[in-house]
């Protein structure tokens, strides 16, 4: 079943009354639209259909138009009033003609060919068929687009057969079947054969803005904002910039280099204090060893480590001694970090290997390593971990 789709003959037409003549899985079909469906980069219309949200447009295999409707409330025969979302519709309007002023010129001006194109809710990419697009291209690009929305070019539509189409020598093959075959046209800029909706004239896209760029696939793919959404995005990026400026007290053209020199500084503060904190732990643990009580002349540390010590440092400290057992146990998280360092002659004291299934038993805990160090975490409190690393004691 095909639906009559009014939108080609009336683009700027915002309502419509129509009538249901299907229903299929809840979708409504009618005997005409103004709703485009999705298709060639272009998201489906929305808006309301007799007061009920219109979530979506789409057009099966057979070119019949879905319209995705919230709540089905409604019946066959039934006359029902289309309200389109104006401004959503507008958009991508606007995005679809400045896609074809970009590619045309980015064909004719710089050589580079568009690959595929996108239109989102708030950008619009193209992606090109070249590895690296300078950023001098992409800004003469934004100028020489936003020249063409000054000098008003209108947009008009030419059917043709295919054999006169393909004797255009358009920058695009034809990609649909068989004949009368719609060509869009930017007057003096481009021309291409294309099934989507635009605006009648350049001035209508109001404003093209470069926006970045990305790889995919090899290729870069160009980011722009159009209209009222470049508008939202310079503005956004302003505000970016003067808080920053603020929070860096840097006028703008020395922000990047006071962040930068900010950000190195940070960098280097870390690794001091990740120095400090090194020392620290290196200097308690050898206090502790040497006021520790000795077991067969090996000095036996339980070491109920502080908050401020990582145990990271505690395992980096402890090889820095020669004869050692330590027991060192720390609350994080609410969960018991402990370490069990046995080094040199101190493994005559203990073997953790042959205790382990039971030292892990009595601590609810799990964990293990290699000599002189073992690691892990427990459910058990300090209490009962030192308590039963004293009884495993040989
Ligand atoms: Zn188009």
């Amino acid at each position: 079943m095909h639906s009559y789709p009014l939108y080609y003959e009336q683009p700027y037409q915002k309502t419509h009354t129509a009538t249901i003549v299907d229903i299929i899985d809840g979708n409504l079909i009618l005997d005409a639209t103004i709703c485009y469906p999705e298709g060639g980069g272009q998201s489906g219309d929305i808006g309301t259909i007799s007061g009920v949200q219109l979530l979506n447009t789409t057009k099966d295999d057979d070119h019949t138009i879905h319209h995705h409707v919230k709540q089905q409330v409604f019946h066959i025969g039934q006359q029902v009033n289309i309200e389109l979302d104006w401004q959503h519709r507008f958009h991508f309007m606007q995005m679809h003609t400045a896609q074809h002023v970009a590619s045309g010129l980015l064909f004719t001006r710089f050589g580079i060919q568009t690959v595929s194109v996108h239109q989102g809710e708030r950008i619009l990419t193209i992606e090109t068929d070249a590895a690296s697009v300078d950023q001098e291209i992409c800004f003469e690009l934004e100028d020489l687009v936003n020249a063409v929305i000054r000098g008003n070019h209108p947009v008009h539509y030419e059917v043709h057969t295919r054999t006169s189409a393909q004797s255009l020598g358009l920058r695009r093959s034809i990609k649909v079947e068989g004949d009368g075959v719609r060509l869009v046209v930017v007057e003096d800029v481009d021309t291409v054969a294309c099934g989507g909706l635009h605006v009648a004239n350049t001035s209508e896209i109001e404003l093209f803005h470069y926006s970045g760029q990305e790889k995919i696939r090899g290729h870069i793919r160009l980011i722009f904002t159009v209209g009222q959404m470049a508008r939202q995005q310079i503005r956004k990026a302003q505000d970016a910039v003067t808080e920053l400026g603020v929070l860096f007290s840097a006028p703008l053209e020395d922000l990047v280099e006071v962040a930068k020199a900010s950000v190195a500084q940070a960098a280097q503060t870390k690794s001091e204090l990740r120095r400090a904190q090194q020392a620290i732990a290196s200097l308690q643990l050898s206090s502790l060893v040497a006021h520790a009580p000795l077991v067969a002349s090996i000095p036996v540390v339980y070491w109920n480590v502080p908050q401020d010590i990582d145990m990271k440092d505690v395992a980096q400290a402890f090889p820095e001694h020669e004869d050692l057992l330590l027991f060192a146990a720390k609350m994080v998280d609410g969960r018991l970090l402990w370490l069990v360092g046995v080094q040199g002659k101190a493994s005559t004291l203990f073997d953790f290997n042959t205790r382990k299934s039971t030292f892990l038993s009595a601590i609810e805990g799990k964990g293990g390593g290699k000599a002189p160090l073992f690691q892990g975490s427990a459910k058990a409190d300090s209490a009962v971990f030192f308590s039963t690393c004293k009884d495993l004691m040989q």
